[in-house]
């Protein structure tokens, strides 16, 4: 029988954040699946009262806590002795916990302490015929794998926005609190601060409902025998703007700042979808001036419903990669859905 520990970490408010309650409920069904299993919650933080009352009512039986100003902050030192004595503590077999940065940081390390194993990237977890299951995607989100492993402790990091976040009511839990004495070598690191990009910078939103995607043909000579590429950055822009929506980009577009050409200013690498960029998650998809190649594509494995505008009517997007392609003038179009939004 499984002894399965919810593992979180707290955010700066005390809270716990989307990432860790989609693992919740990862690990809440794992424990509704598996008969005879008993369950778990290991929090840490500056301080995990709030965020034990806000599970309090999803089925834990037990609420372990280590906290304190030296767990407030990702240091791997510090969330590794914490992780390692509630994992103790607990018992745990499997451990479930958010894929967040602070975790896939010492996770690892905590489980090559214990003697356990940790897979990471999980977007499922499962109970086939009693034993647990996993899910995970390989070869750049091309085949999904569904393993089970014998190792315990078996720690598994759940990709966010994989599950649906746990949603019920906050309650009142009691915490028992699990004393870590950290050698000051452990206290060395400490987090100076943050350094963001400033809002209006911040494109990538994994949260949005909508994924907008801009391909090369925005800084490609239009009908007038001329670039426009101002005008398509404003059309973007405002597109954003009005809609809140995350955007990507296909890599012949983030490559040409690296070639001197004219480019949106706005776009990093790091907006590029794709075999050799990412794969968010969005529930829908809006592509723009992109020929929709295999490579770009394989982006697009999370987004539900795919929408493309291209000039192109023998372009991928045509060859049964979108839902709908309009076979148009993205300019035109985009200017018109602007001006509607407005
Ligand atoms: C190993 C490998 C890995 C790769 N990895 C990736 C990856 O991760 N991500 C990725 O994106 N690519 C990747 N590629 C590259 C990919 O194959 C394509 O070359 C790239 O995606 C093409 O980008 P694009 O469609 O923006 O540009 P183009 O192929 O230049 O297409 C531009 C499109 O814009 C259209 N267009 C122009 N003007 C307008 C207009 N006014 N209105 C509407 N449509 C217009 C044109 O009709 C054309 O279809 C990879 C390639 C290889 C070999």
């Amino acid at each position: 029988m499984e002894t399965i520990l919810f593992l979180a970490h707290t955010e700066p408010d005390g809270s716990l954040g989307k990432a860790a309650l989609e693992a919740f409920s990862a690990a809440q069904a794992v424990h509704a699946s598996s008969p005879g299993s008993t369950f778990a919650a290991g929090l840490i933080g500056a301080s995990v009262q709030a965020a034990a009352s806000q599970i309090a009512s999803g089925g834990a039986a037990k609420f372990l806590g280590v906290a304190g100003e030296d767990f407030n902050q990702a240091r791997y030192a510090s969330d590794a002795a914490a992780v390692e004595a509630l994992c103790r503590a607990a018992q745990a077999s499997v451990v479930i916990a958010p894929g967040t940065s602070r975790f896939a940081r010492c996770l690892a390390g905590v489980a090559q302490r214990i003697g356990g194993l940790v897979d990471t990237h999980i977007t499922g977890i499962g109970v086939q015929q009693g034993s647990l299951t996993a899910n995970r995607w390989y070869y750049r989100q091309r085949m999904e794998g569904v393993f089970q492993r014998t190792a315990r402790p078996w720690f598994l990091l759940v990709d966010p926005g994989s599950q649906a976040a746990w949603q019920g009511a906050a309650g009142t839990a009691a915490v028992e609190m699990i004393a870590v004495l950290l050698p000051e070598a452990a206290r060395r690191t400490t987090v100076s601060g943050y350094h963001s990009s400033a809002a209006n910078a911040q494109t990538i939103r994994p949260d949005a409902p909508l994924l907008l995607v801009a391909g090369a043909g925005w800084t490609k000579k239009q009908a007038d025998g001329q670039t426009h590429t101002p005008e398509a950055g404003t059309l973007i822009l405002n597109f954003l703007n009005r809609t809140r929506a995350s955007l990507g980009s296909s890599k012949s577009l983030v490559d040409q700042s690296g070639e001197g050409q004219a480019v949106l200013p706005f776009l990093s690498h790091l907006n590029q979808i794709g075999q050799t960029g990412a794969t968010p998650r969005h529930q829908k998809g809006l592509s723009t001036c992109c020929h929709g190649e295999e490579p770009h594509t394989v982006g697009w494995r999370f987004i539900n419903e795919r929408r493309a505008i291209s000039l192109d009517p023998n372009c991928g997007w045509a060859r049964g990669k979108a839902d709908v392609l309009y076979v148009a003038d993205a300019f035109a179009v985009m200017a018109k859905v602007n001006e509607l939004l407005a």
